[in-house]
């Protein structure tokens, strides 16, 4: 770069597309402007000027930036017909950073930037409005001593107050010209005070002292941090651009004022134009929460003129940029400036609803609409609501700043929500005044974000948005004492730790916990996974254990089951006593009662799946987990029998004594009693209850592993125990010839669990070929199902041409399998060494949530390849955890899987996933 670099550029000269260059915000200043509407003049100074001043020693600006800058702000004089430093008709500026990236922790916007002892008289000449000259002063003093100079915001508060006090103002507005003039003498004073000089009284010295100031918050500690926290790299944002802009004014009176608009509701993706405005404010005061704003409805009243223009600027931005826009303006005496817009950042209703929306209105195609959508963002409308028929009622109203309910116990700083929320695992509602970029942490740890003052656009809403939390903002009958941790609400009050409840869909406020129901699919959220379906090579199934699950699944989109776990069968209550009964069966007959006892449950289980589901395939697990998962905890029992010992002890004695007493020959009401409480204490009964508890014990002992999870369970088990395998496929087999019978079209599909080697495979299937034999003769009917294999061990993996020989499908169980190829037990390695691992990138991921594609990955390809090498219509999938994380069901559509099988309200999401996989490489 040399002195002839071009460093700065006019908004009509700027390239709109380069954001890179410009920064997002200066980018859409140029894009705007070039496309007619009316942004005030002004212009962009480059982010590689950013970063060469970051690279000199002394932080100089590179050469030529600032004759640059002199040449456009003469630019600007001959646009305005002003002069900046003109005593008579001065020209001000605003100073805004902008990033490729919005960015929290970039510099604030200095505003009336040019503001002098001179220039000050010459601007209340031109307005004749003194008042507004001099609060136009007072908050450039203080923007410009806070973020160009680094002077605490406390030094001005303290003057500030002081002033309203002696003049016994409630409010800002309160304040007259006179105070205003006060507190600006007061405000020169305090930043002469804390930077030893004289605040900067020429114009262009203020210009680069702010320019300056811009590029230095570039490498400021919230920045950085905040880079780093969301993975920022030089690639996606380098430098900040600095944006000067020509001053209009939303505070001249009431003709003016300032606002924030959507061009779509984007909490609901309504298409109305939706937003919040000021009359007789600048800038900040509609974000910042001073004052609640109106809603933009408000504005065809007002100023219904104005109205018409704003909806005339809403359609030509989203004609243009194709996109929901979040747009600032202001109003100087009825001229309406566009000062800002980008896309508009939306919950997952409002992303939906626009995305079907903007297809049908031809703004975008189809293949556009899936892709602007974050898979993962789906599961917010998947929340739950507030039950409609409760009674309950609220005790205050805000507004619905971000849809969803959520209950949990109020807390009244972010670091106590931190405290509760993140390190104790509690719910917690995060309940302020108003919120700030400093409240970050408690936004994450919160369930949902309730706050006094603010708009449906102030920090709270926009945030809690952002990440999909209920946001109930500007409720203003609540009153926040922070100090005492308790709000005033009208009457009665809270205090921290008392349970509420917001919904931020209808702005309400309850105390206490009030029930939720499931939330339903809206027609667009329908209509968008159809398109989904359509373009998606990967089928979606689910996992479910039960009939319910299964219902759930189905109402996802779900097209089959991929993993049905029959354990969580066993576990029903009336179950679980015949699945122990079979356990510690002493002879294979009592085994076989309990298994019989056990046959007709399971027969039932399958039915229902598979009518559920018809006529989709239903994958059915044989049982996976080590049997003893199913008796009584081992030092539990211990302690019961040491309980039942000391009682029968007691027992003994007291028939003693009373057999001492002659009590047992005494016919009366005495003797009646005790022999109530000896009927309790029988000895024989005591001893009975002994015996079997030791029984138990000896058993759980017996069976005790040192290492479950890579002990006896599985096809193991299936092999060592072979009737409850058996049990297993009679049932799955029988289930299907009923249903056979009944005229109702199934796929059943015998998946075993845990194998290793073929032989395992083939012991089972003569089972399976014995039961399937029987079951056909009986029922006279054909019965069809599909044998296939779970690979979850790294020698299936290896071994996957000998088994694809007998499964007809193979199942993924990438937790297993993730498991076996790091050797880490899950549990051990995320309560000990992964979160460390992550932190200082020894692993990039958590493997248990993200897929490794580089090793597991690796493996899952060779078993692919290899199986369909000898079976080229193998059937391959996924079940488990990733199959519901987009970038493994990304990865699982490269490998050429068939399906991915996730979790019910994790469906919607992988069909998204599932499209946008297919999308990514198929030829434009
Ligand atoms: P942010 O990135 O925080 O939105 P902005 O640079 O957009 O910062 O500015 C902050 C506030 O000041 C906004 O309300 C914006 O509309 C207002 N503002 C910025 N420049 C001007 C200007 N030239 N005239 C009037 N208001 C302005
Ligand atoms: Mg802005
Ligand atoms: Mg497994």
């Amino acid at each position: 770069m040399t002195e002839t670099t071009k460093w700065v550029f006019a908004f009509d000269e700027g390239d709109g597309k380069n954001k890179k260059l410009l920064g997002g915000k200066g980018a859409n200043l140029c894009e705007m402007t070039q496309i007619g509407l009316n942004v005030p003049p002004g212009f962009v100074i480059t982010t590689d000027a950013c970063l060469a001043y970051l690279e000199t020693p002394d932080r100089q600006l590179p050469a030529g930036v600032m004759d640059q800058v002199r040449d456009q702000m003469a630019a600007l004089e001959r646009k305005t017909g002003k002069g900046f430093g003109n005593p008579e008709n001065p020209l001000l500026v605003s100073v805004r950073s902008g990033s490729a990236m919005s960015m929290p922790g970039m510099m604030d916007t200095i505003l009336n930037l040019g503001l002098n002892e001179e220039t000050l008289q010459g601007e209340i000449k031109a307005t004749g409005d003194d008042r507004f000259g001099y609060d136009s002063y007072r908050r450039f003093i203080q923007l410009f001593g806070k973020v160009a100079l680094g002077v605490s915001d406390e030094a001005f508060d303290k003057e500030f107050n002081a002033v309203k006090e002696a003049a016994h103002a409630k409010q800002d507005v309160d304040l007259s010209a006179a105070d205003l003039k006060e507190m600006s003498e007061r405000f020169l004073k305090v930043v002469e005070e804390h930077t030893g000089k004289p605040f900067p009284a020429d114009p262009m010295i203020q210009l680069e002292i702010a320019v300056k100031a811009v590029f230095n918050s570039w490498m400021g500690r919230r920045a950085v941090d905040y880079r780093k926290q969301f993975h920022i790299t030089p690639e996606m944002a380098n430098g900040t651009a600095v944006n000067i802009c020509t001053m209009v004014f939303g505070n001249r009176g009431n003709d003016s004022a300032t606002g924030v608009g959507f061009t779509r509701n984007p909490g609901t993706g309504e298409n109305k134009l939706y937003g919040e405005y000021l009359i007789n404010a600048q800038g900040e005061d509609v974000v910042a929460g001073i004052r609640t704003p109106k809603p933009l409805d408000r504005l065809t009243v007002e100023m219904p003129q104005m109205a018409e223009e704003l909806a005339e600027l809403r359609a030509k931005l989203e004609t243009h940029y194709r996109e929901v826009q979040d747009f600032e303006f202001t109003i100087e005496r009825g001229v309406l400036y566009c000062l800002q817009t980008r896309n508009g950042k939306m919950n997952a209703h409002g992303m939906v609803r626009t995305s079907v929306e903007m297809e049908q209105e031809g703004l975008i195609s189809k293949e556009q609409a899936l892709q602007r959508i974050d898979p993962i963002s789906l599961e917010q409308m998947l929340f739950p609501r507030l039950d409609p028929s409760s009674k309950v009622e609220p005790v205050a109203q805000g507004l619905p700043a971000s849809p969803g309910a959520a209950a949990g116990i109020a807390v009244f700083d972010a670091d106590r929500a931190h405290q509760l929320g993140h390190d104790l695992g509690q719910k917690v509602i995060l309940v302020r005044e108003e919120t700030k970029p400093e409240d970050i942490h408690g936004f994450f740890a919160s369930e949902g974000i309730l706050t006094a003052r603010g708009g449906k656009t102030s920090h709270a809403a926009v945030v809690a948005r952002g990440m999909g939390k209920p946001c109930v903002a500007g409720a203003e009958g609540i009153s926040v004492d922070v100090s005492r941790r308790v709000a005033i609400v009208g009457a009665t009050s809270f205090k921290e730790g008392d349970t509420i409840t917001i919904d931020g869909s209808s702005g309400r406020v309850y105390l206490g916990e009030i029930a939720t129901v499931e939330p339903d699919f809206t027609p667009e959220l329908s209509t968008l996974l159809q398109w989904a379906d359509e373009v998606a090579r990967l089928k979606v199934m689910a996992n479910a254990d039960t009939p319910e699950d299964a219902r759930n699944a189905r109402k996802y989109g779900a097209v089959g089951i991929g993993l049905a776990r029959t354990e969580r069968m066993f576990n029903a209550t009336d179950r679980l006593p015949l699945v122990i009964e079979m356990i510690v069966a002493e002879t294979p007959e009592k085994r076989d009662e309990a298994l019989e006892a056990l046959l007709p449950l399971q027969r039932q289980d399958f039915r229902e799946l598979f009518e559920v589901m018809a006529p989709n395939p239903v994958t059915i697990r044989l049982l996976d987990p080590p049997i003893h998962e199913f008796l009584p905890d081992e030092h539990q029992l211990e302690q019961d029998l040491a309980d039942l010992r000391a009682l029968a002890g007691a027992t003994r004695g007291m028939t003693a004594l009373a057999g001492s007493m002659g009590l047992l020959h005494t016919p009366d009401k005495a003797r009646d009693e005790f022999d109530a409480v000896r009927r309790v204490m029988d000895p024989m009964m005591v001893e009975e209850a002994i015996a079997k508890k030791e029984a138990m014990l000896r058993k759980v002992r017996a069976l005790h592993e040192t290492n479950p999870m890579l002990g006896h369970r599985g096809v193991r088990l299936g092999i060592s125990f072979p009737e409850i395998y058996k049990m297993q496929v009679r049932a799955i087999l029988e289930a299907a010839a009923e249903c056979a019978q009944a005229g109702i079209e199934i796929q059943p599909q015998i998946k075993v669990p845990q194998v290793c080697t073929v032989q395992e495979l083939k012991r089972v299937k003569v089972y399976v070929d014995e039961a399937h034999a029987e079951v056909q003769a009986k029922h006279g009917q054909p019965v069809k199902f599909k044998f296939g294999t779970m690979i979850e061990v790294v020698r299936a993996c290896m071994r996957a041409e000998s088994l694809a020989a007998e499964a007809e499908f193979f199942s993924f169980g990438t937790n297993d399998l993730t498991q076996a190829v790091f050797s880490f037990s899950r549990e051990d390695a995320e309560n000990k060494f992964l979160p460390l691992y992550n932190q200082s990138n020894v692993l990039q991921d958590n493997p248990f949530e993200v897929l490794d594609e580089r090793g597991v990955g690796k493996l899952m390809q060779l078993a692919v390849d290899w199986g369909r090498g000898v079976r080229a219509d193998l059937h391959v999938g996924i079940c488990g955890e990733h199959g519901g994380h987009p970038a493994s069901i990304a990865f699982c559509d490269q490998a050429g899987l068939d399906y991915v099988s996730c979790s019910g309200p994790r469906v919607p999401v992988a069909r998204l996933a599932a499209a946008q996989a297919a999308l990514k490489h198929r030829p434009q």
